[in-house]
């Protein structure tokens, strides 16, 4: 299918899917099996720029926006999604600087993300605030020239591996969600410490733990936007990050079906290879179908977000919803089309399989996205 990418989105996207197939695919299962941070990979992706294809001219980045980002996401995730949410979590870490963070605070950090210096994390859930994220209870006390963080956050991506950690934290408790402040803490402040390093499913290459803040003092200068205004920044960071998910969804579900084409012609029973038969033909038509249907629903969001549309919520969420639910069918159906060789961690696709799940899950679950959906189109019509 012909995407009418920009020359400089297709020269992306061809380095993204040259260190994919060149690097990635030699690590994937290693990284997967031994749950290996990839730094390596990012230390590459740092050396062909590809760290900061999203950042702003200005703060040294190749100044593109969602679309680059997402696209060397799919390439990555074709290969291995636990090396590309590694990139990702850090551009969901990026996100709220480049949004509303200060001069100082962009001039301070961007240029190093988009040189790959630094590692970005973005730490908002906790134990009790999953999907009902206004209901964190984390706070930061404001004392002298610090705010004072106490309370402790789940399920961080790069966690233990990031320098700067983009974290939510209530200002007001009789505000609710107007009382949730964001802030740049960074690795080594006095009372930040690592915890428990979740032992996952899938995307096993990244690494994602739990966050403690003990009397965490943290400069009154790292405050991103104004106290209170936390929870818009979450919420306009992941309008601009959940293509990224979907991105990694398209990305798993090409690589699955590539995988899954090859050996349907390779695989011999009956007298005839596999993909003779039009019982396989349809699951392989029905994958082709959805990616293509996924890909240009991604493709499309970002464009619409990169004009500099206003409101793209509902956009943002359909095509994360859309692209992750393709992800595990075909993932699926690839396993189903190996038999038992699918189901086996010597062939790739029970790993995507086990990948693609997550993309359901996080950055909000498809349930939540549902309901985003929903009440924008009912406000609509
Ligand atoms: C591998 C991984 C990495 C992650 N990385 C990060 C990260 O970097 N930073 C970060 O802040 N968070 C991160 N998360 C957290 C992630 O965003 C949450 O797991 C997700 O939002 C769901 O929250 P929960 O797990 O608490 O599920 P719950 O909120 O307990 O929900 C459980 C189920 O109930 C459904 N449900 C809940 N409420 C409703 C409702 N109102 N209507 C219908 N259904 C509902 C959900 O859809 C879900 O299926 C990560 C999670 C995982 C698994």
């Amino acid at each position: 299918m012909e995407y009418f990418l920009s020359e400089e989105q297709k020269i992306i996207k061809k380095l993204a899917k040259r260190i994919s197939d060149e690097y990635v695919s030699k690590v994937a299962i290693k990284y997967d099996k031994e749950g290996i941070f990839p730094r390596d990979i990012l230390d590459l992706l740092a050396y062909t720029e590809l760290t900061g294809v999203y950042i702003p001219k200005e703060y040294g980045g190749f100044g593109g926006g969602v679309m680059e980002m997402c696209l060397v996401v799919e390439e990555l995730s074709r290969n291995c999604a636990g090396v590309a949410v590694s990139y990702a979590a850090t551009a969901l870490g990026a996100y709220p600087i480049i949004l509303y963070g200060k001069e100082e605070q962009k001039k301070k950090y961007l240029p190093k993300i988009a040189k790959g210096e630094l590692i970005a994390a973005f730490a908002l859930t906790e134990s009790d605030a999953g999907s009902d994220v206004s209901s964190i209870k984390t706070t930061a006390e404001k004392k002298g020239d610090y705010y004072i963080l106490n309370g402790s956050k789940h399920w961080i991506t790069n966690g233990g591996e990031a320098d700067v950690y983009v974290v939510f934290a209530v200002t007001d408790k009789s505000k609710g969600p107007r009382g949730i402040s964001a802030f740049i803490v960074e690795k080594g402040y006095e009372g930040f410490y690592c915890g428990k390093k979740e032992d996952k499913m899938g995307i096993r290459a990244s690494s994602t733990t739990e966050l403690i803040f003990e009397d965490c003092k943290v400069p009154k200068e790292n405050l991103l936007g104004r106290e209170g205004t936390g929870f818009i920044v979450a919420m306009k960071t992941f309008d601009r990050t959940r293509p990224g998910v979907a991105a990694m969804a398209v990305g798993i579900a090409q690589g699955a079906y590539e995988y899954a084409i090859r050996y349907a012609k390779e695989r011999v029973q009956f007298g005839q290879p596999l993909s003779s038969f039009q019982a396989i033909q349809h699951m392989l038509a029905d994958m082709y179908i959805n990616i293509e249907a996924a890909r240009a629903m991604l493709y499309s969001t970002c464009r619409m977000i990169d004009s500099g549309a206003k409101d793209f919520s509902k956009e943002s969420s359909a095509c994360k919803v859309f692209a992750s639910d393709v992800a595990m069918k075909v993932t699926t159906d690839a396993v189903q089309i190996m038999g038992g060789n699918g189901y086996v961690k010597d062939y790739p696709v029970e790993k995507m399989m086990r990948d693609a799940k997550v993309t359901q899950i996080f950055e909000g679950a498809n349930q939540i996205q549902r309901n985003i959906i929903a009440s924008e189109i009912i406000k609509e019509y």
